[in-house]
């Protein structure tokens, strides 16, 4: 049977709930859910209150998505089916798709994702179409796999391709489309996705960390894994983007000379967003979009660069969180084309101005909202004071044992121009915790039965009379560090802004559970938890520091430490299959050898592919656009160069071995196209502006400066 509701009761049981909702919140904070943008939050995604109405009138419990059992019961499914079915037909909608997250997609795939629309009907017996969407059809689908990067897990001629509802993430809907967030695996059942990998290092933080926890003696119902994004990103005009070939096969202007402005003054900086320019309007409309389908956009500023802004949510569990922020970057895009602009999510498209990262919170909190990370509240709720260092010993020793793993999950292409350039921090993967915590864990390690951890405030005096004191943290923040410690959440800065942010929170995940099994190991075999805290941040003490990351003396000091230091992302890369690596992989449940061998391949496929349309990118514009307008030397500089990169691309194409064909893409990337730049620019700036038919800087990046704009 389909639907048992009708479109009317519905929408009575909807408005009645609203009602409820409006007559609590009135009472304290005014009738603000009269707006339409919180009216409509989270109307769009199949969750909470909006899935609980649909739900309910099949005859299921309130609340029976809180657990994942609906994916392991057929005739539940065919209710979760119904109702899903009926608030699509309520929206609008006429087609689903499994929504899921193929490997090699970060910077190159819109939307970073794979899907195929299905529409949901059948036609009976005789003739009439129906609307149709059964449990079997949430459940799993099928894609012909034949060409998603597989990294060699698939044999060439089997095409086989498997997709399983992910129940973690909610469905969603868009347009006329249902979207069912689901995991991509081979017919062997191997990752061949972003997501399932994330799903087990969930899955291994969970275990781990209950097990952990209850040796403590704290029992715990479970525990997850949290995370934040600060997405960065550009926009462009779209007549001068449409000028500039290289953003728009690669996301990034590999000529291009500097405008006379930049940031020199950054000026733009928090500035206000224009009503003058498209920029502001494209970000609300954003964030109305993303309210509808849930997503917390909270934060929206102007960034550092000309052009460049940030959003941020409110955080979440780490599945809904990497789905939503891949969402976030659709919508984006699609945002910007309407309003005459175009995104840029790439994490370098402008050299001699900031980047883009897409910064990492991540904590971990038990499923009844403790965040482990946070010692008063983890103290007061297990009652065992030493629970606390315990979970933060298993951070620092996981960082100092697979920090390489790390450096390997922010190895986007595009962040090979980010890392350590002083707009992110060097590929060198120590933690910063903070003098106050630092000084507590030396205490506690020594054995200091009185050492506590109260993280102190102080009062800032403003100088003036009528103004109240401030009340700030006791210690500054540490902007160089890659992996903060900012009070109840690390913060990985390095991360890339393109990155679909998976495998990143899988190293996280993983790496700490890893810790809290030796831990638990340790304990349970008689040793006292105390000392196994000590042992361990003895152990990895190193990896601490507080100091300036971008300090050059801090940086020798760290390396001769032995705190992994990887400057060449595609040997980073290449770490994944250590055999520490796989062995840790393993023995988590994470990922088999053979997972670990396809994702390091697929992702040196990824850079070497990167590189290559870069490279082309650039033969092009020389002989299309520079060419033309050279003479003499400036001439035959340009031939040569042209030659020079076409030497290279084929002997990238020769090399088999798959290190070296990255290394030696590398060093196409990062030196010769590098000098021949130097040389094409040099073109630029001497040639009459109407003889270059390619968009300047000038022209890309001051969109949004009102008094610069008009300039061009
Ligand atoms: P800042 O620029 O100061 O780092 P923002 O407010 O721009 O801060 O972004 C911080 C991000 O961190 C937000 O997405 C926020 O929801 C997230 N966040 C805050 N606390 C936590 C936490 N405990 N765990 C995970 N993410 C968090
Ligand atoms: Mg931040």
């Amino acid at each position: 049977m389909l639907s048992r509701i009708t479109r009317t009761s519905a929408r009575r049981s909807v408005r009645a709930s609203r009602f409820l909702f409006a007559r609590t919140m009135a009472s304290n904070k005014g009738e603000v859910e009269t707006h339409p943008l919180l009216s409509n939050f989270g109307t769009k995604a199949f969750s909470g209150a909006v899935a609980d109405q649909y739900l309910t009138a099949q005859g299921l419990p309130a609340g029976t998505l809180k657990n994942t059992d609906w994916v392991r019961d057929e005739t539940m499914a065919d209710s979760v089916a119904a109702g899903v079915l009926q608030w699509a037909v309520d929206h609008g909608a006429t087609s689903y798709c499994h929504w899921f997250q193929p490997l090699g997609a970060s910077g190159v795939r819109h939307g970073l994702s794979g899907q195929v629309h299905n529409a949901f009907f059948d036609v009976t017996g005789d003739g009439r179409a129906v609307w149709d969407l059964r449990g079997k059809h949430l459940l799993q689908g099928e894609t012909d796999g034949s060409s998603y990067p597989n990294g060699g897990l698939r044999a060439t001629h089997r095409a086989g391709g498997y997709l399983q509802v992910d129940p973690t993430s909610s469905i969603w809907l868009r347009d006329d489309t249902v979207y069912i967030p689901a995991c991509l695996v081979s017919y062997h059942g191997h990752a061949i996705d972003e997501k399932t990998p994330l799903l087990r290092s969930v899955d291994a933080l969970d275990r781990e960390g209950r097990r952990l926890l209850a040796n403590l003696g704290w029992d715990v119902a479970g525990l997850q894994s949290n995370i934040g994004l600060e997405q960065e990103f550009f926009l462009v005009p779209a007549d001068a983007y449409a000028k500039r070939p290289d953003l728009q096969f690669t996301g990034r202007t590999v000529l291009g000379s500097d405008a006379p402005r930049g940031q020199e003054m950054c000026d733009h900086y928090m500035a206000a967003p224009s009503s003058a320019t498209p920029a502001l309007q494209c970000m609300q409309e954003v964030q109305r979009q993303c309210y509808e389908i849930g997503i917390p956009l909270r934060t929206r500023h102007r960034e550092v660069a000309p052009n460049q802004y940030e959003f941020a949510p409110l955080f979440g569990p780490v599945t809904t969180q990497v789905d939503q922020n891949i969402i976030v970057m659709q919508i984006l895009e699609e945002t910007a084309a309407q309003y005459g602009m175009r995104a840029l999510l790439q994490e370098k498209p402008f050299n001699n101005v900031n980047g883009s990262g897409k910064h990492n919170n991540w904590s971990i909190g038990t499923l009844d909202g403790v965040n482990i990370f946070n010692a008063k509240q983890v103290t007061e709720a297990s009652g065992n004071a030493d629970v606390f260092p315990l979970v933060m010993a298993a951070v620092v020793s996981g960082v100092d044992a697979h920090g390489d793993l790390m450096r390997a999950a922010i190895a986007a292409p595009g962040n090979d121009f980010r890392l350590g350039a002083c707009e992110a921090p060097p590929a060198i993967m120590s933690t910063y915790l903070g003098d106050d915590m630092t000084a507590y864990l030396s205490k506690y390690k020594s054995g200091d039965s009185k050492a506590s951890y109260n993280p102190k405030t102080k009062d800032l005096d403003m100088g003036v009379k009528c103004l109240a004191k401030l009340k700030v943290p006791a210690e500054d923040r540490n902007r160089t560090s890659p992996f903060p410690y900012g009070g109840h959440r690390f913060e990985f800065r390095a991360v890339g802004s393109s990155q679909n942010v998976s495998f990143v929170n899988c190293v996280l995940n993983t790496l700490t559970a890893d810790a809290f099994a030796s831990f638990s190991d340790k304990i349970e075999a008689g040793q006292n938890p105390r000392d196994v805290a000590a042992e361990a941040l003895n152990e990895s003490w190193r990896v601490i520091f507080n100091g300036d990351n971008y300090d050059e003396a801090n940086q020798k000091m760290l390396t001769d430490a032995g705190v992994w230091r990887i400057d060449s992302g595609v040997e980073a890369i290449c770490q994944i299959t250590s055999d520490k690596n796989v062995e840790l992989f393993g023995r988590s449940k994470v990922m088999s050898p053979e997972e670990c061998v396809a994702r390091q391949s697929s992702a040196i496929d990824h850079y070497v592919g990167t590189v290559e349309m870069e490279a082309l990118a650039m033969v092009d514009m020389i002989n299309q656009s520079v060419l033309p307008v050279a003479d003499g030397e400036s001439c035959t500089a340009c031939e040569s160069a042209v030659q020079t990169i076409k030497s290279a691309l084929a002997a990238v194409h020769a090399e088999e071995s798959e290190q070296k064909r990255g290394e030696l893409a590398r060093t196409l990337r990062l030196e010769t196209m590098v000098e021949i730049r130097e040389t094409v620019d040099a073109i630029e700036d001497v040639t009459p502006k109407e003889d270059w038919n390619l968009a300047t800087y000038g022209e890309l990046m001051f969109l949004d400066q009102t008094s610069v704009y008009d300039m061009y």
